[in-house]
């Protein structure tokens, strides 16, 4: 999946009145909460209300993680997860915490040598 091009999608349907703010703004509490407290900032400005700062949210899944996937914050327990046994993913997710705008942007397998 291009999520670039998703991303832009989804931009261009709230722009031309196809998506409401609350569409597009959608994130759940859950990923709020993770926003504020489990997130790397960035200098990105939200797409939607122009806030300073998005931050990303990294989710990692795999064998014996939350089915929900675990929010992570440092490259050390990329690491550890990655030395794991099992198939490890990655998913960074961008956040706006004043709109809610939230959308992936790229996911990877984790790898023991990255
Ligand atoms: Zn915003």
């Amino acid at each position: 999946m291009d999520f670039r091009l998703a991303r832009a999608t989804k931009l261009a349907s709230y722009r031309t009145g196809r998506a409401s703010r609350a569409e597009v703004c959608d994130a759940q509490p859950e990923l709020l909460r993770n926003a504020r407290a489990c997130s790397r900032r960035t200098r990105r400005t939200c797409p939607i209300c122009e806030h300073r700062h998005l931050v990303e949210v990294t989710y990692v899944f795999g064998p014996r993680l939350p089915k929900s996937g675990r929010c992570i914050t440092s490259s050390g327990e990329v690491a550890t997860l990655a030395a794991r046994a099992g198939r490890h993913e990655a998913w960074e997710v961008e956040v706006c915490t004043e709109c809610g705008w939230n959308h992936v942007i790229r996911t990877y397998p984790l790898t023991a040598a990255s």
